[in-house]
């Protein structure tokens, strides 16, 4: 896709998302101009620095001015006041969209702030890493991963496909779902296994009987694979779990539940049951890699100074 797609594309929020769409943006040329607004002057010096836009704002209301599409892409519990602070002064006719890892309560934040004569489409690319800022971002973010749009009813299906075809002229592909299964679906996938990586992780740092040297002198025995997820933004996933309570307690009880039959299992020595449950897991992984979601290379970190990391969790 090489023509511009939207004249004037405004990007509120330049952290990991951000800057990676701005660097996908430029490489693909799908915007006239870029306009870049993030609330310090420091992470907008930083995305001046990198280049990542025409425009500067600090002001988020002067960025979205004759914008035709403005990407809203800060943490979950900020977004109503973003969307309050852009309001008056949107283009009629521009898509208003936001990248939020939780779907219900940023749509109950935003579409209420904003003027009827705009097009909001909530999404949420499922693609990221534990890392964050505008340095961290890279154009091949959202190659092959799924964009998830959750339009409220009574949207312009025009705009709907429009959107649709910026996410997949970033390389992702799109589909659209409720924003309540949306949360259900990633309290599960992502949320649960964030929490469960912040719990094992922070359990090894409370063990008193093993030093904190052996656990990462012996990290790479599973342990290191959930601090990858244990060292995601603090404060973006404290939003996740303050707008996604409902669908994450529901989760969390049904894997407390599973985990205390695996406990039973282990306790009675029930080989079989332990067996057949370790079975089935890892038929999904085999499913995961047949779907493209990830690759089946096991080395261990070893080439992780030759490249980026691949295989990022959903966030
Ligand atoms: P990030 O790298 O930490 O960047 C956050 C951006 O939001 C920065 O520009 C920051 O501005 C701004 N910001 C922070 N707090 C704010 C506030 N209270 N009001 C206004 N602006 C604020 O974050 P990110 O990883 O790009 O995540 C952004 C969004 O994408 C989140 O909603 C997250 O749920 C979603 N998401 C993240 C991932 C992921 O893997 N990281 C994946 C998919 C979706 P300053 O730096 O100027 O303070």
């Amino acid at each position: 896709m090489s023509e511009r797609m939207f004249g004037r594309i405004a990007l509120i929020g330049i952290g990991l998302i951000g800057s990676s769409l701005a660097r996908v943006i430029a490489r693909e040329k799908l915007a006239g101009e870029v306009v870049i607004s993030s609330r310090s002057a420091e992470t907008l010096d930083e995305a001046a620095a990198l280049n990542l836009g025409d425009r500067y704002e600090q002001d988020a209301a002067e960025a979205v001015k004759d914008a035709d599409l403005v990407i809203v892409s800060v943490p979950v519990g900020a977004s109503g006041a973003v969307a309050r602070q852009i309001a008056p002064a949107l283009k009629k006719g521009a898509i208003v969209t936001d990248v939020g890892s939780t779907k219900r309560s940023v749509i109950a934040q935003m579409a209420p702030e904003l003027p009827a004569h705009v097009h909001f489409i909530a999404g949420h690319p499922l693609a990221g890493t534990e890392k964050s800022g505008p340095s961290a971002g890279f154009a091949s973010l959202f190659e092959d991963r799924w964009c998830i749009l959750t339009p409220q009813d009574g949207v312009d299906p025009a705009a709907i496909e429009r959107l649709s075809a910026f996410w997949e002229a970033c390389g992702s592909r799109t589909e659209l779902m409720d924003p309540v299964h949306h949360d259900q679906v990633l309290a599960l996938v992502s949320h649960v296994p964030h929490l469960i990586a912040y719990n094992i992780v922070g359990t090894a740092d409370e063990l008193e009987n093993v030093t904190e040297r052996e656990v990462i002198k012996y990290s790479a025995s599973g342990f290191r694979d959930f601090t990858r997820l244990a060292a995601s933004d603090p404060t973006m996933w404290r939003d996740v779990c303050l707008h996604n309570r409902d669908a994450i307690l529901e989760m969390l009880s049904r894997f407390s539940e599973d985990l205390t039959a695996l406990r039973k299992a282990v306790r009675r020595g029930d080989g079989e049951a332990l067996f057949d449950l370790f079975t089935r897991t890892r038929s999904v992984r085999r499913s995961i890699i047949e779907a493209g979601q990830d690759v089946d290379v096991a080395d261990f970190g070893r080439s992780a100074a030759g490249g980026r990391e691949i295989g990022e969790a959903a966030k």
